[in-house]
């Protein structure tokens, strides 16, 4: 009788059976994910991923000690799915890292389940492996073909659907939806934003700051404002030559200097905020957090620094944005507290900023600094405005269904362009209160001030041939931005020689990228980045190329793309009327 293969089979049977329980045990959160998001086949692709190094010949009960670190990860990654359906993202992680107590706290009862769970967890798995799969297990013929075959055919899969160049994003894409190696990657970008962070406080305590003799003045308290403006166009401002009023209160403002031609480093907000904050040239993010801003130098001269933001802290194109936010004294995001997988909403509005800076103002600090991240024209547009500043009728559902459809390609309706055109037109006429507003604050300070608002990107609106209503490619509407600064009679009084510096170069067309070098010339300071030719106070102002940075990181020239035109130089309307015909302005 031929019993022993029968035995030998079962035996194999068992030993196969308990690895599959093993591996589904450290790769549970795929199992789990797949009743929310991840497809089957990313599940198998999540199994046969571990067993990898067993195709080649390893041991697997050694594999399966090796993965012992993942059964104390699972837990988290468990309670993670089930409070916000998805695996941890660097910006969870991130979150989590720099959270309080108080914040924490929301999270107690994933956190005491997690911790319980991990144990229990460990316990089962060491009992399991070390009863269940035999010390010399390997994979047979077979069980190296099922994993490569597991792993290789969505692979191959990848290339013939999406080409070779286009396939790596997808087999990244692919590894980096499945845990573990979703989790792993995560959290080491998450530590290695993290120590960018720490190196930003170090950088500050190298950093060598002087200041002119005319700004010593201790008795002149010295009070000044940057404000970042977010996705708004130029060529929608009254004040530039549009034809509805929606700057009015801007217009009506004594002192207000606009600069005409300045063209934005970047059409995404992630590409263009660091170049506005720091030195490093159109598209150099990474290098941007290796550097000094704008923040540590007015930190360093002394100054109390604030950033107030009404975007998020976190998220996929907020961290390394408000990484700056870390060179000020003190920082306050009114956007998604914790956001906890990098997509959440934007829902502040800039007016929530008013009440933080009038606070602060009353604090009487000898010399400030203001940096303002606003939410601006951001979509969705009828979220950016109080019904008392819209001008333009605009019903918020109308609105958000009409750009779904312009946005999907859907843009022959008339209608629904007006009415995006109209709520869009409503976010420049907040953003025009709010500015308003801003320097009417200052004005009661009677300190010796300063305000520049510049947008980070346009975007383009209803008369844009491609992409309406969006940003991130490059058209005039997207990188073209308003820029204006706003000086305070005794900045005027007591600093002529830059105020007039300003005054010759509003026609002059300049980067987004002189802004670093032109607030840090307004309070009279000087570091190892300055550069005094590329600050428009200054005599010797002699601004380089233009370049832009697209959405897929390629520098563009962008006079070379976009000649001049007259447009870009037009005159101050006197008296300007509403002519455009869709849409009839609220009284
Ligand atoms: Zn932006």
């Amino acid at each position: 009788m031929k019993k022993w293969p029968l035995n030998e089979f079962a035996q194999t049977s068992r030993t196969w059976f308990a690895v599959f329980l093993a591996v589904s045990l450290i790769t549970l959160p795929n199992l789990i994910a797949c009743f929310y998001w991840l497809p089957a086949s990313q599940w198998l692709f999540g199994l046969a991923l571990p067993l990898l190094a067993c195709a080649f010949g390893m041991r697997v009960r050694l594999m399966l000690w090796l993965a012992v670190p993942l059964v104390l990860l699972v837990p988290a990654c468990l309670a993670c799915l089930f409070s916000i359906q998805n695996l941890p993202s660097t910006f969870l992680i991130l979150a989590l890292l720099e959270t309080n107590q108080a914040e924490l706290s929301a999270f107690q009862a994933p956190v005491i389940f997690a911790g319980l769970g991990t144990l229990l967890l460990l316990a089962l798995y060491i009992a399991f492996v070390r009863s269940r799969v035999p010390a010399d297990f390997r994979l047979g013929i077979l069980g190296r073909l099922v994993v490569f075959s597991t792993l290789l055919v969505p692979i191959i899969w990848d290339l013939s659907c999406y080409g070779q160049t286009v396939s790596v994003a997808a087999i990244k894409e692919r590894c980096l939806s499945t845990f573990p190696c979703s989790t792993v990657y995560y959290g080491y970008e998450a530590f290695s934003i993290r120590s960018r962070v720490q190196n930003r406080k170090e950088l500050l305590d190298q950093l060598t700051v002087s200041q002119e003799p005319e700004f010593r003045d201790d008795a002149r308290r010295q009070v000044h404002m940057m404000v970042i403006g977010e996705s708004a166009s130029k060529s929608c401002f009254s004040l530039y030559g549009y034809e509805r009023e929606t700057t009015p209160l801007l217009e009506q403002t004594p002192g207000l200097l606009p600069f005409r031609d300045v063209a934005s480093t970047a059409t995404v907000t992630l590409l263009a905020v660091p170049s506005l904050l720091t030195s490093p040239p159109a598209g150099k993010v990474i290098e941007s957090t290796r550097q000094a801003s704008l923040l540590s130098a007015y930190k360093k001269a002394g100054f109390r620094v604030y950033w107030l933001s009404a975007q998020k802290k976190h998220g996929t194109f907020d961290t390394l944005t408000s990484i700056f936010s870390t060179d000020a004294d003190e920082s306050v995001f009114l956007g998604g507290k914790i956001d906890l997988d990098g997509k959440g909403t934007y829902d502040a509005t800039d007016a929530g900023l008013l009440p933080l800076v009038r606070e602060r103002l009353q604090r009487n600090e000898p010399k400030v600094l203001f940096v303002l991240h606003t939410i601006g024209s951001h979509g969705p547009y009828p979220g950016r405005y109080t019904p008392e500043q819209a001008r333009y009728p605009a019903d918020k559902d109308a609105v958000n269904s009409a750009l779904q459809r312009i946005r999907s390609g859907m843009a022959g309706d008339p209608h629904d362009l007006e009415l995006a055109q109209n709520s869009y037109d409503n976010t420049i006429c907040a953003t025009d209160s709010l500015l308003a507003t801003l320097i009417n604050d200052l004005k009661q300070t009677h300190a010796s001030s300063w305000l520049c608002y510049i947008s980070d990107h346009g975007e383009n609106t209803s008369t844009a041939r491609f992409g309406k209503f969006m940003h991130g490619m490059v058209s005039r509407q997207v990188v073209e931005v308003p820029m204006l600064m706003w000086v305070s009679p005794s900045y005027e009084q007591a600093h002529a020689t830059k105020v007039a510096g300003l005054k010759s170069h509003l026609t002059t067309p300049f980067s987004a990228s002189c802004t670093f070098h032109t607030l840090l010339d307004m309070g009279g300071l000087s570091c190892p980045d300055f550069k005094p030719e590329w600050s428009t106070a200054s005599p010797r102002f002699s601004p380089g190329p233009r370049q832009v940075c697209d959405s897929n990181g390629l520098i563009i020239d962008y006079d070379q793309k976009f000649p001049a035109q007259q447009s870009t130089t037009q005159v101050l309307p006197q008296q300007p009327t509403p002519k455009l015909a869709t849409g009839t302005p609220r009284p």
